[in-house]
């Protein structure tokens, strides 16, 4: 997988040797000395990864670049590898705390490094997917503005249900403890069931069970395999920290388990996974919003528009033919005026519940806006059309419209137009407008019929 690798460091020589080790793995490297040119940096050209020395001469250090690239929205989710000389725990908490998802000591060691740029990169992945579908939403229209949520702020504390797989009486209690305070503890095999977990920590140090093979099985099991996973090791076993994160835990952490730093890789990853949800359901909603009409329920035009062309292009190349209804609710001003559009609304919706349960499942019915409507039917010809049509009109005018607000039942009816597709040069929109001048005879006729009109004017 090739991405590409910011390095932030003052120092040439360190620059270029993380770039050496990096190219030489075949990631393509950009580079800043300062931090203020690495916030500018990262903003303009996206890096999939950013390593971040802490100490830089004049300016902001490599804390505060990484707090800034943490809070700035178009750059919060590219990972952030804090790279320091500094090795206590109170570095290592400034570092975590400041946003960055790892912390490594210098000198590097490549394994490690490799490993993790790895894994954060594997995680990017699924993260830039999601928001490229996501601009994609919005360049259409299906995805508003106002729905983008900011599950990424660094101010927000998510809280979520943690589940603990370990064998270690003491250190499930310091987990516990850490992580109480933010979250739903749950330990794997006590009687507590808090409902599925958000984040699961697993010790591979545990006599008792196989913490490998539980993060492999959590990786391929289809409700467990997007969950982030922090695997516990111990401190200087870098061969089973290097095999956790090949497996596919997202983090890990040394024992003896400092609270503070487990608080703060919790919080990362719990961030990180509300992240992607808010993502995936913001699509959902979105694509659901796009093809739905609101009053109804039914699809909207855009759906229409989007079904049809494949379909009639299919028929063309010797599918199936497709027919079409157009449909109008007569003397449907006449309703809104009489009663009001409450109540003309409500005939709407009614006449959506009829049409919807009146056709067959693979067909689409679909409102094009006030009383129009269109239903799509595939591998339909205009014989079966028509008489799919003669059934709707006659459920319709066979018993009034109960709409609330209304002083007593309203007989509704409908004229309907119906076409197929015919010659090779068939199109959509050629395919509409003959349902639709189907349509207008049938009004002309004296309504409530229909009439069908297969092509050139002959009737289906
Ligand atoms: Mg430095």
């Amino acid at each position: 997988m090739s991405a590409r690798i910011l390095i932030v460091d003052d120092l040439e020589a360190n620059r270029r040797l993380l770039e050496a080790k990096l190219t030489s793995e075949y990631y393509d490297v950009l580079m800043a000395s300062r931090g203020e040119e690495a916030v500018q940096l990262a903003k303009r050209e996206k890096p999939d990864l950013i390593l971040m020395d802490v100490m830089m001469p004049g300016g902001i250090d490599g804390y505060e670049a990484c707090r800034r690239i943490k809070t700035q929205p178009e750059t919060r989710h590219i990972p952030v590898i804090i790279l320091t000389t500094l090795d206590d725990r109170t570095e290592k908490l400034r570092g975590l705390q400041a946003g960055a998802e790892e912390f490594l000591t210098k000198p590097i060691d490549d394994v490690q490094l490799l490993a993790r740029a790895k894994s954060l990169l594997a995680l990017k992945v699924v993260t830039d997917e999601l928001r490229a579908r996501e601009a994609n939403g919005m360049r259409l229209g299906v995805i508003g503005e106002e729905m983008r949520a900011d599950p990424l702020d660094q101010h927000r504390v998510f809280s979520g249900t943690v589940l603990v797989v370990d064998d270690n009486a003491s250190q499930i209690k310091r987990i516990q403890s850490a992580l109480g305070v933010e979250h739903r503890v749950a330990i794997l095999g006590s009687e507590t069931d808090l409902g599925p977990p958000d984040l699961v920590v697993v010790s591979v140090t545990a006599k008792s069970f196989d913490g490998f093979r539980v993060i492999a099985r959590m990786r391929s099991g289809e409700p467990t395999r997007h969950l982030p996973i922090l695997a516990i090791v111990e401190p200087d076993d870098q061969k089973r920290a290097l095999r956790a994160l090949e497996l596919g835990a997202h983090d890990i952490i040394v024992r003896p388990i400092d609270e503070d730093e487990i608080a703060a890789r919790a919080r990362t990853l719990m961030r990180r996974k509300r992240y992607i949800e808010a993502l995936r359901a913001r699509l959902d909603q979105g694509i659901e919003l796009a093809i739905t009409d609101q009053l109804t329920n039914l699809y909207n035009r855009r759906f229409l528009d989007t079904q049809l062309g494949p379909l009639v292009q299919r028929a063309q190349c010797g599918g199936e033919p497709v027919s079409v209804m157009a449909i109008d609710i007569d003397h449907f001003k006449r309703c809104n005026d009489t009663y009001g559009h409450d109540v003309g609304d409500a005939i709407l919706r009614e006449f959506a519940v009829r049409l919807a349960s009146n056709v067959r499942p693979s067909d689409f019915a679909c409102r094009l806006g006030g009383e129009e409507f269109v239903v799509l039917m595939p591998r339909t010809n205009g014989d079966i059309g028509c008489l799919a049509a003669e059934r709707l009109r006659r459920n319709v005018c066979a018993a009034p419209f109960n709409a609330p607000g209304a002083p007593h039942p309203i007989e509704i009816t409908v004229s309907i137009g119906v076409a197929c597709t015919a010659t090779a040069d068939d199109t959509p929109e050629a395919l509409l407008k003959r349902a639709d001048e189907a349509l207008y005879d049938a009004k002309r006729a004296g309504r409530n019929r229909v009439i069908g009109k297969a092509t050139g004017g002959r009737a289906a």
